[in-house]
């Protein structure tokens, strides 16, 4: 296949991390017959210092003109006053609503090989594989009204408003019902129907859109069980559905079971047809920028799911995720995966899964 991937570097570490997910891209195509036509665009701190804005339009352009893309990080402390006018976050805020992508989707996947960097009990941890999907556009970081307000007893108070129409429900709960039936055939819609209006609308929702995939095992669970089960048996769940808020907690807390920040991948999509955008969970790790020592596994693993969910290239999605699995078996590590004097930088650390590719 021909596809155009644009490529978002961003901030810190994030040129290393795309350049060495563009090297494993072609390797790919070299090896499946594949061409990649990468455009490369500024984004967040660096498109501030350049071009004043964090998501200039002709960035915007090219990912709309693009089939996926793959985005390192934004972000830094030249940038990080929360008071500035302009900031890199709003880039990346920007580029999710313009893509329309309501779907956040975070794997959680422990590697048998890093079961002891878990803070968790390794038999504890054995076999997790969740996949996280969580609402990225809707829920109470959107809804309104929400505003400040004096009360009549001049208390300061603050006010929002959890809103779900049963479209952006059944369509979230669609996506995670179809990767359940790619995966182990199970789905946990998490809500909290027994204390909040909108979430019991949720749940007749999700029962209503259970019944289009009988083949695909439901269940229900109240956010704050979940909390627990995510702790003491992670292990049994496939996929996880969330609205936006219970998402953003949850799915945070489960990405720690793994201990390794570096390891993470995420992608946010929308509807069929429309433009993904893959990226590491980590941020752009200011501390160790340049020094040739990150982790470039996170941003890899992402950029098996820009082939999977972006381009529709399974096998070569696999083909990426076994090597990642075979460098970690065979005993390779960078510098905050514990490899300690014998850690691989970026570049070695990535010429390891080259080599396992091959
Ligand atoms: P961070 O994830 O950048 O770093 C936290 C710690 O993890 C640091 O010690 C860092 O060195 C380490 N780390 C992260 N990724 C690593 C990797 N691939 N390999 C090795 N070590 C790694 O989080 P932070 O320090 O809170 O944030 C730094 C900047 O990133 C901030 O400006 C923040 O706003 C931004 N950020 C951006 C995104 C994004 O672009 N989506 C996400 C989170 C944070």
């Amino acid at each position: 296949m021909e596809a155009k991937i644009t490529l978002l570097p961003g901030d810190g570490i994030g040129p290393e991390i795309v350049g060495a997910t563009t090297k494993v891209f072609d390797a790919i195509a070299a090896k499946y017959g594949h061409t990649f036509n990468y455009s490369e665009h500024l984004m967040g701190g660096i498109a501030i210092d350049e071009m004043n804005n964090p998501l200039p339009e002709e960035t915007l352009g090219a990912c709309l003109e693009s089939d996926a893309i793959m985005l390192g990080a934004v972000g830094g402390p030249k940038w990080d006053d929360p008071t500035a006018k302009i900031r890199p976050e709003q880039g990346l805020l920007r580029l999710r609503k313009e893509l329309a992508v309501f779907a956040n989707l975070r794997p959680v996947k422990i590697f048998d090989a890093l079961a002891d960097a878990s803070p968790l009990k390794p038999e504890r941890v054995k076999g997790v594989d969740i996949m996280f999907v969580r609402e990225l556009t809707g829920g109470i970081y959107f809804g309104t009204p929400r505003g400040r307000e004096t009360t009549a007893d001049g208390l300061r108070s603050g006010f929002d408003t959890l809103r779900y129409d049963e479209n952006e429900i059944a369509r979230i709960l669609r996506v995670g019902f179809e990767l359940a039936r790619q995966r182990r055939g199970k789905l946990t819609s998490v809500d909290k129907a027994n204390v909040l209006t909108t979430m019991q609308v949720w749940r007749e929702v999700a029962h209503e859109v259970a019944k289009e995939y009988p083949d695909v095992e439901y269940e229900d669970i109240l956010v704050d069980a979940m909390a627990m089960y995510l702790i003491n048996r992670p292990a049994d769940f496939d996929v996880v559905v969330t609205g936006n808020m219970f998402g953003d907690i949850l799915s945070d807390a489960a990405s720690m079971i793994t201990g390794s920040l570096g390891m993470l991948p995420s992608a946010a999509v929308g509807a069929s047809g429309s433009v993904g955008l893959f990226e590491p969970i980590h941020g752009s790790a200011p501390d160790i920028a340049g020094k040739g020592i990150a982790n470039p596994l996170a941003t890899i693993m992402s950029g098996a799911m820009l082939l999977r969910l972006g381009l529709g290239l399974e096998d070569e999605a696999t083909a990426v995720e076994n090597a990642v699995s075979q460098v970690l078996a065979d005993g390779h590590r960078t510098g905050d995966l514990g490899g300690g004097e014998a850690a691989l930088g970026t570049d070695a650390m990535t010429d390891k899964v080259l080599e396992a590719l091959d």
